[in-house]
């Protein structure tokens, strides 16, 4: 019999949790909102008790985290949540809170690392070594696997804060980035849609001219993303790309800012298959963090 795992979707929402070996194997998931690190993280730690009783001892955690954080298992803080402006959860010692009562090895990642590793493990970028996983969602964010391993460098990347090009009488809209104002995040995350158009994503109709602008941006990001990382096709997950007609706009436009530069057949024949929805739909999240248990005791 396989080796159990927990896996630990931690959103600044709501946290996800789960036990099993991968998609067709979760033994029990439960999730809960995000509050306070105390009750959040000992909701966890009961819940994989609770299912160590039933199903026997786990071989691993993989927690996959809102952040900042710090990934870097060298580092005095590792699998702390770092900086991040959430109330209560700066230098929160996460996995280390985990370890303590389970006392199983933890892995910890970005919540975007977790889900790309996900994908690589059983999704839309299996057999692949360099990728993107990008969620458009409450936020912006993008996990990437180069040459095999996942994409950490000197803290992680924060592929939603990159400055585009930004046409004022096109799009009067300030920006809603605490910190940047106008960055990809700032322009084009659920919570930009709604503030710029007065409603929220999902309830704009799907011929409304936000669609349009919002591929116009995410297609301006996509095409910065692949001529720095030089990724073999780019996962795009998230509430706002629940629009279907998104993926066509968005693929359309990062062809016409190309240009034709990238000759790459990947790209100019096989795009529609280049920009993908995850293969794991909205289970990425949970079965990535699943993974990142996994990938601890490797
Ligand atoms: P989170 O980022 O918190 O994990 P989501 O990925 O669901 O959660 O993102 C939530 C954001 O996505 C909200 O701003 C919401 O308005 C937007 N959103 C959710 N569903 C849709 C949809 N079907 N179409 C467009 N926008 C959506
Ligand atoms: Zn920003």
């Amino acid at each position: 019999m396989s080796k159990l795992f927990g896996g630990i979707e931690a959103g600044g929402t709501k946290f996800v949790c789960a036990v099993g070996t991968g998609p067709d194997d979760i033994r029990a998931e439960t999730r809960f909102p995000t509050t306070t690190p105390e009750e959040t993280i000992g909701r966890s730690i009961a819940f994989f008790q609770e299912q160590i009783k039933t199903h026997g001892d786990l071989a691993a955690i993989g927690i996959a985290a809102f952040g900042p954080l710090d990934p870097n298992p060298q580092s005095p803080t590792f699998g702390y949540i770092t900086t991040t402006p959430k109330p209560g959860w700066a230098n929160t010692d996460f996995a280390g809170a985990m370890n303590a009562v389970l006392g199983v090895p933890v892995g910890f990642d970005t919540d975007v690392n977790g889900a790309a590793l996900g994908e690589w493990q059983w999704g839309a970028a299996q057999g692949l070594d360099t990728f993107i996983y990008l969620t458009i969602g409450t936020g912006i964010g993008g996990g990437a696997m180069v040459n095999g391993k996942m994409l950490h460098g000197l803290v992680h990347p924060e592929m939603g804060h990159i400055t585009l090009p930004h046409n004022w009488q096109k799009d009067p809209y300030n920006g809603r980035c605490p910190y940047h104002g106008d960055c990809l995040e700032g322009m084009a995350s659920g919570p930009a849609i709604e503030d710029r158009w007065q409603k929220k994503g999902q309830d704009l109709p799907s011929d409304h001219p936000a669609w349009e602008l919002e591929a116009h941006y995410l297609a301006l990001a996509l095409r910065s993303f692949i001529c720095t990382l030089s990724p073999q096709r780019i996962i795009m997950g998230g509430g706002v790309m629940e629009q279907p007609q998104l993926f066509p706009l968005v693929r359309q436009k990062t062809l016409d800012y190309l240009n034709g530069y990238v000759q790459s057949p990947a790209i100019l024949q096989g795009i529609d298959s280049y920009i993908v929805p995850p293969g794991l739909g909205n289970r990425a999240g949970v079965l990535g963090a699943i993974a990142l248990g996994q990938q601890a005791v490797h």
